[in-house]
C-alpha cells in the first residue's frame, strides 16, 4: 500500500503535492496521479510508472488551484493502468477520491451500484467508494461521507474532495494510516510524515473510525460515533532525514525494523476467507505444487541471506529438499534440474542480470518458476 498527500490552503497545491509524493516514493509505488480543484472543477493527472513521468507529462506549476490529494499506488484490484490510477472520481466527476488500503466487499457494492446505473472506468475496488459518496450525498456532505463509510469492509486512508464542498478535504482512515498536518499558510493530510515535514512539523494522528474536514484554517475531527471530538496536536521533533529513516538511526535499522509490517502488508493483501491466497499469482496449480520433489533458490547479495532463511522454513514447513545458489554461479554451470524442479528467483528489483539469467536457465530446462520481488512490473 502506498501514498497520499494532500494540501488545502493559501498555496498552489500542485507543486506541493509533487513534492510530497516524492518524499513517499521510498514505499514504492507502480503509479501515481494529483487532482487539484479550482472554481469547482477538479483536473485529474495521472500516469504510470515514476512520478518523472507524470512531471514531464503536466505542466505542475501551470495547475491552478488551492486544494488538490496526491497519489501513489501500489495496484491490489485492477492492473497497472492509467484508468486505473488514482484519483479516482463518481459518475457527475464532482467527488474526487484517492484511496490506500483494500475493500474487501467492493464486489457487491459495486454489482448494486452498477444496477443503479453507475458507471464504472476502472477495475479498482477503490471507485466504489466514489459512487458510494454520490449515492449517499446530501447537503451534509461528513455525514454522508460517514453514512457509506459504514457500508465498507476492508482497510483504507481516503482523501476526498467535492465540487459543492469546495476549500475542504474530508480525509477518513480505517486500516491503513493517515495524518493531519496543520501548517502557517494551510492544511495537509498525509499517510507518512516524510511528505509533510517540509511544509509542517505538527502533526495530528487520526485514530481508526476518524473523519476529518480540513479547510485552509480549520481542522474537524469526527469519531467513529460521529461525534466531534477535540485532537492534540503532535510536534514532530525529526527532521527531513531522520524521517525517512522512520526516526531510526540507519536505513538498514528502520529496514530490519520494518519487516513485521510489511510481511502483515504483504499478507494482508493476499487472504481469502481467512487463509493466505497466493492462487492468483502463482500461475501454478495446486496439483502443480504438490509434484514439487526439490527446490532451489536463486538469488544475490542480501536476496542471497534471504534464501537461506527461505531454505529453513521451507524445509520445515513443506519438507522438501531445498538448495540454495548464488545466481551468479548458477548461470555458468549445468545444474541438474528437471520438471520436479521448482525454482524460486529472488531479487529486490526484479531486474538483477545474474538472477533473469539463472532463471531462464532453469526455465530452459523444464524447471517451474516463481519469482519474489519487490517492484511489480520488473522483467
Ligand atoms: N486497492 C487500491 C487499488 O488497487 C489502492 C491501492 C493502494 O493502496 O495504493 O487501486
Amino acid at each position: 500500500m502506498c501514498g497520499i498527500i494532500g494540501y488545502v490552503g493559501k498555496k498552489q497545491a500542485a507543486p506541493i503535492l509533487m513534492d510530497g509524493l516524492r518524499k513517499l516514493e521510498y514505499r514504492g509505488y507502480d503509479s501515481a496521479g494529483i487532482a487539484v480543484m479550482a472554481s469547482g472543477d477538479t483536473l485529474l493527472s495521472k500516469e504510470v510508472g515514476k512520478l518523472e513521468k507524470l512531471e514531464s507529462n503536466i505542466d505542475v506549476d501551470g495547475i491552478k488551484g488551492n486544494v488538490g490529494l496526491g497519489h501513489c499506488r501500489w495496484a491490489t484490484h485492477g492492473s497497472v493502468s492509467v484508468e486505473n490510477s488514482h484519483p479516482h472520481k463518481d459518475c457527475t466527476g464532482r467527488i474526487t477520491i484517492v484511496h490506500n488500503g483494500i475493500i474487501e466487499n467492493f464486489d457487491e457494492l459495486k454489482e448494486e451500484l452498477v444496477r443503479k446505473g453507475h458507471k464504472f472506468k476502472s477495475d479498482t475496488d477503490t471507485e466504489v467508494i466514489a459512487h458510494l459518496l454520490e449515492e449517499n450525498s446530501r447537503d451534509d456532505f461528513p455525514r454522508s461521507v460517514y453514512d457509506a463509510l459504514q457500508k465498507l469492509d476492508g482497510s483504507y486512508a481516503l482523501g476526498i474532495l467535492n465540487s459543492d464542498y469546495p476549500g475542504t478535504i474530508i480525509a477518513a482512515r480505517k486500516g491503513s494510516p493517515l495524518i493531519v498536518g496543520i501548517g502557517e499558510d494551510g492544511n495537509f493530510i498525509a499517510s507518512d510524515i516524510p511528505a509533510l515535514l517540509k511544509f509542517t512539523k505538527n502533526v495530528m494522528f487520526l485514530s481508526d473510525g476518524e473523519i476529518a474536514v480540513i479547510t485552509k484554517d480549520k481542522i474537524r475531527v469526527i469519531d467513529k460515533n460521529f461525534v466531534d471530538v477535540k485532537k492534540s496536536m503532535v510536534a514532530i521533533q525529526w527532521n527531513a532525514e531522520t524521517a525517512e529513516k522512520g526516526g531510526y538511526k540507519h536505513f538498514m535499522l528502520k529496514e530490519i525494523n520494518e519487516q513485521p509490517r510489511v510481511i502483515e502488508e504483504c499478507i494482508q493483501e493476499r487472504i481469502t476467507d481467512g487463509d493466505v491466497d497466493l492462487s492468483a499469482e502463482i500461475g501454478m496449480t495446486a496439483e502443480e505444487l504438490r509434484s514439487v520433489k526439490r527446490i532451489i533458490f536463486v538469488s544475490c547479495g542480501t536476496s542471497w541471506h534471504a534464501a537461506l532463511v527461505g531454505e529453513f522454513m521451507l524445509e520445515e514447513l513443506a519438507r522438501i529438499p531445498v538448495e540454495v545458489e548464488y545466481a551468479s554461479e548458477f548461470r555458468y554451470r549445468d545444474p541438474v534440474i528437471d520438471d520436479d524442479t521448482l525454482v524460486i528467483a529472488i531479487s529486490q528489483s526484479g531486474e538483477t542480470a545474474d538472477t533473469l539469467a539463472a532463471m531462464r536457465e532453469a526455465k530452459s530446462k523444464g524447471a517451474n518458476i516463481l519469482s519474489i520481488v519487490n517492484a511489480k512490473g520488473s522483467t
